[in-house]
């Protein structure tokens, strides 16, 4: 084990970029004055944006040998261009933050002295969020459901804004799935992991391109790639609707027997249609969830197109001891 106190790792920060021009001068104005004390790299990933965002970056990475980009053939998502930034990203240790300063890159201070402690993954606790009431709430209850379904840890109310040691980097880049959740992923990783509390500042300037869509798709990749509960429910629902319907008979049998005449039978028929026909729907629906990222996965497809890159990611990367 080395001594973590002794050493000077090299750290490379990794920013997610998707038509971020109004926010990237700010960024990059943060970046030129951040001193965390030991050698640093900046690599940021132009996720296809449609703005300046990619000629700022040349600007930029031209002027700055601390900085590269590489960038996709069109946007494919946030969660990938956190998987292509841990994959190209060199050193020893890895951080990954949003582009839109909600990550203040001056926290990673913290998060080093929390390595050298000896923990591999420090991450961000968010303790208040800006965002809508209505939006709080939902981030709120995926995050204890997420807790309560899948069969791994994943911290609640962490974001993907973490401190990573390069021997989790390498554990998370061997690992072959296209549905990225990759705070999923680094809490499936293990080792010792800490979180670290901060206040979540509002996005600095632009757009948040996460809509209520993008969010929920990420929600559901979330639950559906790192637990079987919803598998799991649709067995329990089918069988609860079974057993009402069973129920039914029994009772149905019971009035026949007593030499009753059996009810008209219109109101119950529809009632049953109705509630087995929305349960099999269901359940079919969860399956097709789960069939779909299947098929995700079995076509094999690259996880990105790269479109091109430059800076230090031009230089030859060191031998891997
Ligand atoms: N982002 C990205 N690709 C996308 C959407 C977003 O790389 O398709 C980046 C974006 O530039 C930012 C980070 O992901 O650096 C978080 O995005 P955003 O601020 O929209 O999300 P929020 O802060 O609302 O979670
Ligand atoms: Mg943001």
């Amino acid at each position: 084990m080395i001594d973590r106190h002794a050493t000077a790792p090299e750290i490379c920060l990794v920013f997610p970029c998707y038509n971020e021009e109004e926010v990237l001068p700010d960024l990059l104005q943060a970046l030129k004055v951040l001193d965390l004390g030991i050698p640093t790299r900046f690599l940021f990933i132009d996720d296809g944006s449609t703005d300046g965002t990619l000629s700022l970056l040349q600007k930029a990475c031209d002027s700055n040998p601390q900085m590269a980009y590489l960038s996709f053939s069109r946007n494919f998502g946030h969660q990938v261009a956190v998987s292509a930034g841990l994959k190209h990203a060199r050193g020893d240790l890895i951080a990954v933050l949003d582009a839109d300063l909600q990550d203040p890159p001056e926290l990673l201070s913290q998060f080093i002295a929390k390595w050298r402690e000896g923990f591999d993954v420090v991450y961000g606790i968010r303790t208040n969020r800006k965002e809508s009431w209505f939006l709080r709430i939902c981030y709120h209850n995926f995050y204890r459901l997420l807790e309560k379904t899948s069969n791994i840890q994943i911290p609640r109310d962490a974001g993907d804004f973490a401190l990573m040691d390069r021997r989790v980097v390498e554990v998370i880049n061997a690992l072959p799935e296209h549905n990225r959740f990759v705070r999923g992923l680094r809490g499936w990783v293990g080792f010792r992991q800490a979180g670290i509390k901060y206040a979540r500042p509002a996005r600095h300037a632009g757009k948040p391109s996460y809509n209520m869509k993008r969010l929920t798709r990420l929600a559901l990749d979330g639950l559906l790639s790192f637990s079987s509960a919803p598998l799991r429910l649709s067995a329990w629902l089918g069988a609860g609707a079974a057993l009402l319907g069973f129920g039914y008979l029994v009772y149905a049998l019971g009035v026949f027997m007593s030499g009753k005449d059996l009810p008209e039978g219109w109101t119950s028929t529809v009632v049953l249609i109705l509630f087995l026909g929305g349960v099999q729907l269901m359940v079919l629906g969860i399956l097709g969830e789960y069939l779909g990222r299947i098929f995700e996965e079995v076509k094999g497809r690259p996880h990105y197109v790269m479109n091109e890159y430059a800076g230090w990611l031009t230089e030859p990367s060191p031998a891997k001891e």
